[in-house]
């Protein structure tokens, strides 16, 4: 099968590899489209400290179940449109039991730390395959995987209905969040951006999200006006840098919370004093748990915000074009979702 290989770093390969052999209980999906995520681009980078080479890339996309090996019966049929959740832990530790596999000491990522789904064929777990309505633009079935993400960092964060939300940095997961805390009933969505496209492109969703620029607002004014003085009921930090780890202890309010979403590239400081003082609760959320993808599954199969989730699809390019692909993800500061399209 055809497989784009990072043969070493920055170095991505179209080539004829073999074709996954199915174990036990295990599916073959032909992969139809596969989102680059910003863990891709680390990888192909070397930024990544467990994925190395060679290896094929992506954890994000859409396909049609091609086969199946199992005596079992399976609510499955062959050539259906499918997603699956791309990781698996050991099924067996404590973590597992609870149903947070993504936790896993065994946790294996396909693309990360497996091969993934940057490919012709991708082979998975059975029970991590779900069927999607032939009518939804695949396209839109293959944001699934980072729209579970930000489901999972709403749910854990038990954001409440009437509750105010911030998130730090307006990237696509920023963005998902911010639409997934709409959903859920947050009062007031306001989103912390430096990039100036980016702050257009979360305006031009017309969901109503307010935006400050740190690199032009006066931060503390414009939170307290926000908030009427109170600070946020729920502070998400996804951009990962040292900014974003001072203003979410600033900007959350007393009792309030903060769910660390962004991965730094080294540990950051943080004013362990104001999360003391005002009794913050500070969370960290990594990937998605397997019933938040289960529901982001559900909430595009029944279009719940497919117009919306569409305009995150930025650009496209074919799946013979991916180092181009890669090289425009690491140069483009602008994007929100590149997706490859498998030929
Ligand atoms: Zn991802
Ligand atoms: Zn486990």
């Amino acid at each position: 099968m055809k497989a784009a290989v990072i043969e070493e770093f920055n170095n991505i390969v179209m080539k004829e590899v073999l074709e996954p052999e199915l174990g036990y209980d295990e599916a073959l999906i032909k992969v139809e489209y596969a989102g680059i995520c910003g863990t891709d681009v680390h990888i192909y980078q070397g930024h990544h400290k467990q994925a190395k080479p060679p290896l094929i890339p992506g954890h994000e996309f859409v396909g049609r179940l091609v086969k199946v090996n199992t005596d079992k019966h399976v609510n499955l049929k062959i050539g259906q449109r499918v997603v699956a959740q791309p990781l698996t832990g050991c099924g067996k530790c404590e973590l597992c039991i609870q149903g947070r596999d993504n936790v896993c000491v065994d946790l294996n990522i396909f693309g990360i730390h497996s091969n993934g789904c940057f490919a012709e064929y991708i082979k998975v777990p059975l029970r991590k395959v779900y069927s999607v309505p032939e009518d939804i633009d695949p396209k839109i079935v293959a944001l699934v995987e980072p729209l579970a993400v930000a489901m999972h960092d709403v749910r854990r964060s038990n954001l409440d209905v009437g509750q105010t939300v911030l998130i730090i940095g307006g990237g696509p997961i920023g963005i998902l969040i911010a639409m997934v805390a709409k959903l859920n009933g947050a009062s007031k969505v306001v989103i912390s951006e430096i990039n100036e496209k980016r702050i257009k492109f979360a305006e031009d969703m017309n969901m109503r999200f307010e935006m400050i620029n740190p690199l032009k607002d006066d931060v503390d004014s414009k939170i307290n006006k926000l908030t009427n003085n109170m600070g946020f009921d729920v502070v998400y930090e996804v951009s990962g840098v040292q900014a974003g780890a001072d203003l979410m202890t600033k900007a959350a309010k007393i009792g309030g919370t903060i769910m660390m979403v962004g991965i730094p590239s080294k540990s950051h400081t943080v004013d362990t004093g104001a999360v003391t003082l005002k009794e913050l609760k500070m969370e960290g959320v990594r990937i998605h748990a397997q019933i938040n993808f289960a529901a982001a599954v559900d909430v595009i199969s029944k279009n719940i915000f497919n117009d919306k989730l569409k305009r995150l699809i930025t650009d496209e390019f074919d799946i013979e074009n991916v180092k181009e692909a890669m090289e425009f993800s690491i140069k483009d500061k602008d994007h929100f979702k590149v997706l490859l399209k498998m030929n």
